[in-house]
């Protein structure tokens, strides 16, 4: 039976605000009233749940974090954006390999599995996901956002490369119009 992403990003982002004891508030973009997936629930909140304990974690207090869903035709994208100390450009290559940790975490701890195990759930979705960073400095803000994108109705019976092909096809329809 298919999930309502909508309410499910209502739900996590409920139970992430409670978690995260008020520190930062956590802001949900929608661009729609519901949009239905046939997804894991709890690979979905696996996810979402690290990213967004990610945003939290390297991000100041006081400053808000956002999580946006959007719907590209058989596509539901995933955006979790934070104002936080960014990430170098130069560990950015290696960022979804196990045990990686950047240089600029400082005193702020973390095993550096959280990424790796991301990617997997994603990949076993068929989906992809990308980042796009900033580092702050003195007088420049910075931020990282990380985006998922996953097949609505990945075919189950389907390996992951050839959801990826899936994905593929969906982003070519979306070309066409
Ligand atoms: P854990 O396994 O507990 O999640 P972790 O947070 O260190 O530990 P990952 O979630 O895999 O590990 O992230 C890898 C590294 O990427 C982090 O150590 C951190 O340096 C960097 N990183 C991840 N997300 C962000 C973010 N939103 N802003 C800045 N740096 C980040
Ligand atoms: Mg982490």
């Amino acid at each position: 039976n298919p999930l309502d992403l909508v309410q499910f990003c209502q739900q996590l982002v409920e139970d992430m605000q409670f978690i995260d004891n008020g520190l930062h508030g956590i802001e949900l973009i929608l661009s729609q009233s519901s949009l239905s997936a046939c997804m894991d629930e709890k690979l979905l909140r696996h996810i979402l749940t690290n990213l967004l304990s990610n945003a939290l974690k390297y991000s100041p207090e006081g400053m808000p974090i956002q999580l946006e869903l959007c719907d590209r035709q058989n596509l539901a994208v995933f955006h979790v954006k934070d104002r936080g100390i960014g990430i170098p450009s130069q560990d950015l290559p290696r960022l979804f390999e196990p045990f990686q940790r950047c240089r600029n975490v400082g005193k702020i701890s973390g095993t550096g599995m959280g990424l790796a195990i991301v990617k997997k759930c994603v990949e076993i979705h068929g989906g992809e996901i990308s980042v796009q960073s900033e580092v702050s400095n003195g007088e420049r803000p910075g931020g990282t956002t990380l985006t998922v994108i996953l097949p609505r109705f990945p075919m189950n019976n389907l390996t992951p490369s050839l959801n990826g092909q899936v994905l593929e096809i969906c982003r070519g329809k979306r070309a066409e119009d």
